[in-house]
This record gives structure tokens, C-alpha cells and sequence, in this order.
């Protein structure tokens, strides 16, 4: 996966715009009470001007009027405020809330995603890089949508109606003001160009982190055992001070954009006092209105500033969009084609025909394989390690397609059924046997999620775990850690199979399934692997003899060929 290619703001967009949809109301919402916090805004320096000219008047002290102008301008402020207070919380809220909503939408549809996502790609993936994708990134792009993107709208509306408050005041106050914005705007063009590059390369390496710690908190029994952990200490600093290295530049140039808008603010403050001073002189302007404008400039210029500091997150946010963008774009290589159908209730007939497959294009991990095997035959797949008796096994389950030739059951080319029919059609055990968190019921239930309990329970029967599941405190409702690190291998591996039985598919693939058992272990694990083989077409991929032979024939691959088959008597 590509490290974070530069995209166009609309392509962002594109994708983010499904979920942000449905917060129409919401963002409506936030945008009404964004228009009255700034209409607010502008009238509250008003009653300042009317007091001030009222009490520099001359005579003021002894006209009529004068305490109750003063009492309605004090509560004109009061109110003026308090409106704008509500307003801005109001728009908060609605923008929180909306921003919050849409981002978890994207994240569980990037999720989705990522899990449609071939073999092939996460095998050249680090799980950790996307995990910090789906987890950092996301999180990264929904704060500062809430927090930067939204206020920014705001600012820039506040910014755009003072200047036009302060033209019409004062045209020639005002343009001098104007002529801050593009010097302001070229400022910041440059420095956001230049804080995205940065963010971009300091996401890559975060992601990077991520993939090392990731893969080795995956593998803390090698790590240890080995004492890898200084080594890997080591790395780990290296890509941390590379990361914060990229951090750093970053913050600085955020910080500069920053203060050097502020330097510009003091500059055109100066300017106007200045003129504005004359102006009063002049008695082009009252003394009330040059108060109004200062007033305005402050307000016009805190948008201003607040803009040099959302810029700078945004284009960090930008970078982890990118990012997100990147893993949502990969297409799924193995996908229903257009007018794909549901494979019928399998028989079992499984056909090779002159199947080629390779991981890299460049080498071949099947070549020109031509395989039949009958509904309900044991066929044993042996060979040397690599050539390609699990790559036969992820053909027949369409973890990947092949690239010359085509795989069939029932005479049906899997490509034109549904990936979901070809998967429930195999049930496939593996040599190390995956549980995931969670109880030795629900472990099992994975392999048929609308299962009753007592389908399950016998099930775990069939497959020898009621054995030692009734042992364990809990029972079947005991917790296995991740991994399954609790459970020895020939417990996890006779989950696994009543996991696979529950499945209830014609055609069973068990890859080395007994390999790497001690000969106890192996034993209930062989006595399950034959209740669940039962009447099944099934591939026995093995390196032991004696479980070859007492399948109906032995097929031979070595570098991707057939070799020899040889039928057993
Ligand atoms: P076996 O199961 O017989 O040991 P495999 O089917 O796993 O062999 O592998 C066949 C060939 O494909 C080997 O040369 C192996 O290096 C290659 N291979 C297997 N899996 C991958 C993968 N995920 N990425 C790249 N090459 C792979
Ligand atoms: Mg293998």
C-alpha cells in the first residue's frame, strides 16, 4: 500500500460524503447557530458606540434621556452576549455531534472494507499500519473535522462580513484591513503545502510504528525466548525518533504560520489607529465608530489567527485522510462478478484444470495443476514444503484466483459463483488453529453464527472437545485469550474442528492439520478429523505416511506440478 499519496480535497470528499450525508440535519443545524453567533458578534460592539458618542457629546451630563440610553445600551450587551454564548455552544453540539456520527460510520465501512480485502493484501500489508489507519487516522480526521474544519467555516464567514461592516463604516479603514487577507492567504497557502508534506511523511512513519510494535507484541514467545526485546528496542527508537523528527518540523511550521500572522495583525492595527485617528480629526469618523473598528479588527483578526492554527491541523488531517483513503481504495482482487449466482448445495465433484498460480507474477506457485476428484474421495496432497499444496487448498476456497485454468465443483468455475456460496462449500482446518477472544461456545459458533446451543454442544461432541472443555472452569463458557494461548495445540486444533463441523460444508481441506502434535494430542485430534471427514470430499495435505495411506490416493506436487498420483489398494 502506497505511503500516503497526495489526493485532491475533492476525492477526500468523494468518500467521506456517504456518511456525512445522513448529518444533514445536524450540520444544517450547526450552520443556523454558526450565522447568529456571528450576527451576534457583529452587534455586540454597537451599544459601545452609541454610549460613546452619546457621553462625548457636549452637554451630555445634563441631557434628558442620558441613564436610560446607558441602562438599554448595558442590556443590549448583556443580551448580545448572552445570545452569542448560546449560539456558539449550540453550534458546538450540533457540529460534535455530526462530525462524531459520520467518522464512526467511515471508520466501520473502512473496517468492513479492510476485511474483503484478499489474502494477498494483508499478506503484504503490516497489520499494524492498518490498524493505526483505521484506529489513529480516523480519529485523527473526526477531531479535527470537529474541532478545526467547522469553526473554520465560521471564521472565515465572521472575517468576511467584518470587512464588509468596516468598508462600509470606513471604505478607506477598511481597505487597509483588506490588504491584510492576501498576504495572510499567500502566507498560509505556503506553509499549509508545506505542514501537509511534513504530516504526510510523520503518518507513513507512524504507521510504521505501528507495524513493528504490532508484529512484535504478535510474537511475544519468539521475542522473549530469543531476547530479541534490545533489538527490537533499538528499531523501535529508531522509527520513533525518525517519527518525531517529521512531528516536530510539522509543529514548527504550523507555529510559524501562526505567529506570523500575528506580527501581521499588529502591523495593520497600527496602521489603523493611525488612520483612523486622522480620520476623527477630520471628523470623517466619530469617536464611538473608531472604537466600533478597533473592535472589529481585534474580532476580524482572532478568526484571522484561529485560521494560520486550523490550517495547520487540517493539513495534518489531510495527510490521515489520504491514508484512510488509500486502504479504502484497494479493491477486493476476489469479488462477485456481475450476474455471479450462489453455488447449489454442493455434491462434492472438485475438478482442477490446468490451474496456474502465483503471489508475485513473476514466479509460478501452481503450474498447469489438472486435478478431478469424485464426490466423497480422500485424496492426500503431499510434498516438500513450498510447493504449493496450500496455495491448491486457497484455490478451492477462493482465498485468491487462479491466474491460467479454472477451479471447479459440481463442473460450476467458482469465479462466476458468489464468494459467500464457494467459502460455505469448504470448511478448511489449518495447521495452527486460530481462536479468538472469547468462550470455547463462541469460538465454535463461528463456523455457523445462527447455531443453537445444543447444535454446538454436539458439535464439541463429535470433535473430542467436550472432553476437555467440561474439565475447565467454566466449561464451554470459559474464556480463551487471544491466540488461544490458554489451550494447548491439540485443544485449540479440536475447537477448530468442531468449528468446522458445525460448518456442515461437502468438501474439507485439513492443511497439516495434525502436524506438530505430540502423539496423544494427535490422536484425539485424528479420531475428530475422521468423524468430521466422514462421507466428505477431502484433501488430506500431510508429510506423514501413514495418514496418506489411508486415503483412496496420494497426489505428489513438487514445484507447483503434479509429479505423480497414485491410487492406494
Ligand atoms: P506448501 O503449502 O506446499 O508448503 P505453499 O502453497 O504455501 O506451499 O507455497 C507455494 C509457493 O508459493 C512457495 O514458493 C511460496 O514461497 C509461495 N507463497 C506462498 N504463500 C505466499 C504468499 N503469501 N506470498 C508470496 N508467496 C507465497
Ligand atoms: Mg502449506
Amino acid at each position: 500500500m502506497s505511503a500516503g499519496r497526495s489526493r485532491s480535497l475533492p476525492a477526500l470528499w468523494r468518500f467521506l460524503a456517504p456518511d456525512v450525508r445522513p448529518q444533514r440535519t445536524l450540520i444544517v443545524g450547526g450552520f443556523v447557530a454558526m450565522f447568529a453567533e456571528v450576527a451576534f458578534r457583529i452587534l455586540e460592539p454597537w451599544p459601545l458606540k452609541v454610549v460613546i458618542d452619546a457621553v462625548v457629546a457636549p452637554g451630555a451630563a445634563s441631557s434628558p434621556g442620558i441613564a436610560s440610553l446607558l441602562l438599554a445600551c448595558a442590556c443590549a450587551v448583556l443580551l448580545a452576549a448572552g445570545m452569542r454564548a448560546l449560539s456558539s455552544y449550540l453550534m458546538t453540539v450540533c457540529f460534535a455531534l455530526a462530525g462524531t456520527r459520520a467518522m464512526n460510520a467511515v471508520r466501520g465501512r473502512v473496517y468492513a472494507h479492510a476485511l474483503r480485502l484478499s489474502l494477498r493484501f494483508h499478506a503484504g500489508t503490516r497489520s499494524g499500519d492498518v490498524l493505526n489507519r483505521l484506529v489513529g487516522d480516523v480519529g485523527k480526521l473526526r477531531d479535527v473535522a470537529v474541532t478545526a474544519a467547522m469553526p473554520l467555516i465560521g471564521n472565515c464567514v465572521t472575517l468576511v462580513a467584518m470587512l464588509t461592516v468596516m468598508l462600509v463604516l470606513d471604505w478607506r479603514l477598511g481597505l487597509v484591513i483588506l490588504a491584510c487577507v492576501p498576504v495572510f492567504l499567500l502566507a498560509s497557502h505556503v506553509a499549509t503545502r508545506r505542514i501537509t508534506r511534513a504530516s504526510r511523511v510523520q503518518r507513513a512513519r507512524e504507521g510504521d510504528l505501528a507495524g513493528t510494535a504490532g508484529e512484535t507484541f504478535g510474537a511475544m514467545k519468539v521475542v522473549q525466548a530469543y531476547a530479541l526485546e534490545r533489538g527490537l528496542t533499538r528499531r523501535f527508537e529508531i522509527s520513533n525518533d525518525r517519527e518525531l523528527t517529521e512531528g516536530v518540523r510539522a509543529t514548527r511550521l504550523a507555529a510559524g504560520l501562526e505567529r506570523s500572522t500575528d506580527v501581521l495583525v499588529g502591523i495593520a492595527t497600527a496602521a489603523v489607529l493611525l488612520v483612523g485617528g486622522t480620520s476623527v480629526l477630520d471628523g470623517h469618523l466619530t469617536p464611538g465608530e473608531l472604537v466600533v473598528f478597533v473592535q472589529y479588527l481585534k474580532g476580524a483578526f482572532k478568526p484571522m489567527r484561529d485560521l494560520a492554527k486550523y490550517v495547520g491541523r487540517i493539513a495534518k488531517a489531510r495527510a490521515s485522510g489520504e491514508r484512510i483513503l488509500d486502504l479504502a481504495d484497494q479493491d477486493p482482487d476476489i469479488a462477485d462478478r456481475p450476474g455471479a449466482t450462489a453455488l447449489p448445495r454442493p455434491i462434492g465433484h472438485v475438478r482442477f484444470r490446468g490451474v496456474s498460480a502465483s503471489y508475485d507474477d513473476a514466479s509460478l506457485a501452481l503450474d498447469g495443476v489438472d486435478l478431478a476428484v469424485g464426490a466423497g474421495e480422500r485424496v492426500a496432497l503431499v510434498g516438500s514444503s513450498g510447493s504449493g499444496k496450500s496455495t491448491l487448498a486457497a484455490l478451492l476456497l477462493r482465498l485468491q484466483d487462479p491466474i491460467r485454468g479454472s477451479v471447479e465443483i459440481d463442473g460450476v468455475d467458482l469465479r462466476d459463483a458468489t464468494v459467500e456460496s464457494v467459502r460455505s462449500a469448504t470448511a478448511i482446518v489449518l495447521q495452527e488453529s486460530v481462536l479468538f477472544r472469547g468462550t470455547i461456545r463462541e469460538n465454535i459458533r463461528m463456523g455457523r453464527p445462527d447455531a443453537t446451543d445444543e447444535h454446538v454442544a454436539w458439535a464439541a461432541g463429535v470433535a473430542c472437545v467436550s472432553e476437555f472443555a467440561e474439565r475447565l472452569p467454566g466449561g464451554f463458557d470459559a474464556v480463551v485469550g487471544e491466540r488461544g494461548d490458554t489451550l494447548s495445540g491439540g485443544q485449540r486444533q479440536r475447537i477448530a474442528i468442531a468449528r468446522a463441523i458445525l460448518r456442515d460444508a461437502r468438501i474439507i481441506v485439513l492443511d497439516e492439520a495434525t502436524a506438530g502434535l505430540d502423539p496423544a494430542g494427535a490422536r484425539e485430534v485424528r479420531t475428530a478429523l475422521r468423524r468430521l471427514t466422514e462421507g466428505k470430499t477431502t484433501f488430506v495435505i500431510t508429510h506423514d505416511e501413514n495418514e496418506a495411506a489411508g486415503c483412496d490416493r496420494t497426489v505428489v506436487l513438487e514445484r507447483g506440478r503434479i509429479v505423480s498420483e497414485a491410487p492406494h489398494v
